[in-house]
């Protein structure tokens, strides 16, 4: 383990144009540069999840859409 989580694709411009970027903050260990939108960018590390306590997939079901645009709907 001697690089943090490697990136495969850019989250800006989606391309796999990426390059290990040094950064000026030695506390950023991931940092990462794209050459296609020629962002550069950091991975860090939040945190470890607990098994069962986050859903994989939020579904889109729980929060319906109609309830936010009844908001600024048309009322006539
Ligand atoms: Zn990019």
């Amino acid at each position: 383990m001697s690089r943090a989580a490697a990136v495969f694709a850019c989250p800006y411009c989606g391309d796999d144009n990426l390059f290990p970027h040094e950064a000026e903050d030695p506390k950023v260990r991931a940092a990462w540069e794209c050459r296609s939108c020629m962002r550069a960018f950091a991975v860090s590390f939040l945190g470890q999840l607990r098994r069962g306590a986050a859903s994989p997939h939020p579904s889109p079901d729980s929060r319906s859409p109609e309830g936010r645009s009844a908001e600024g709907g048309a009322q006539a």
